[in-house]
């Protein structure tokens, strides 16, 4: 295994919530081994010994994985604070298979209503901005042919930003869906998800424009739409396209 293997091996164990790891000899352990007695702590010395491993962890690649099994495991979560206020979950839409997998902050308002992200105006700013950059260019898409979701699946109260905790517990899920999906590229709409998806504290500002990288995939950060809608930020607005450009060219061409 190489230092970057290892690197993304461990990072994706802390996305999924493990803070300390174990090495282990270079014995076969049997998946999910626990002890058939629950272990008295002091027959049991530090998980030092390969025989002495109780779990070992599933395997990094989620070989099996589909995005219909995540939403059952999802089911009706009560995992976080932000499931007090939902009406509905949020999954995601579009093409499960896309290349292509815009992930945006958490839902609003409409999206709470319809269970479906990116309804409200920032979402038809989003559509005409895939579809509007799309047919300038000559690419053949539309909305419907790329994946979009969210950091977190619930809408937080009055839409604010969704907290560090409630990130992490429902990042595990948006981390699966991008690992069944295999998008060749990621556009993390605003810095809350190039935050969650990069794990970087950088913001839009200093993100966007440049290819960033979560496990193997290119990642583009650009920015919010909700923050494109605000009538000061032309510029930004500009840059936006620019960025969703490179994008749907590395992709599609
Ligand atoms: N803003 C988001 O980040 N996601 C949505 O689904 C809608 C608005």
């Amino acid at each position: 295994m190489t230092q970057e293997q290892l690197r993304d091996y461990l990072r994706f164990y802390q996305d999924l919530g493990f803070q300390s790891l174990y090495r282990r000899g270079d014995v076969a352990v049997p998946e999910f081994v626990m002890p058939a007695q629950p272990p008295k702590r002091t027959a049991i010395p530090p998980l030092t010994p390969p025989e002495k491993l109780l779990t070992v962890l599933p395997s990094l690649s989620h070989d099996g994985d589909t995005m219909q099994r995540i939403r059952e495991d999802i089911g009706d979560c009560q995992r976080c604070r932000l499931s007090k206020g939902r009406n509905k979950i949020v999954f995601g839409s579009g093409n499960e298979s896309s290349p292509l997998v815009f992930v945006g902050e958490g839902p609003g308002a409409d999206e709470d209503a319809q269970g479906l992200p990116f309804v409200g105006r920032a979402g038809q700013l989003l559509t005409q901005m895939i579809e509007g950059t799309s047919s300038k260019e000559g690419i053949p898409i539309k909305r419907p042919d790329v994946y979009i979701c969210n950091v977190v699946k619930c809408r937080p109260p009055e839409n604010r930003t969704p907290e560090a905790d409630e990130m992490a517990t429902c990042g595990q899920f948006l981390f699966r869906q991008l690992l069944a999906i295999k998008p060749k590229a990621i556009c993390a709409l605003g810095s809350t998800a190039a935050k969650a998806v990069l794990g970087t504290k950088d913001g839009v500002m200093k993100l966007r424009g440049n290819w960033q990288k979560w496990r193997d995939i290119p990642v583009m950060v650009t920015y919010h739409p909700s923050y494109l809608l605000r009538p000061y930020n032309q510029n930004a607005k500009r840059e936006a396209w620019e960025d969703l450009k490179k994008v749907l060219h590395f992709v599609y061409d």
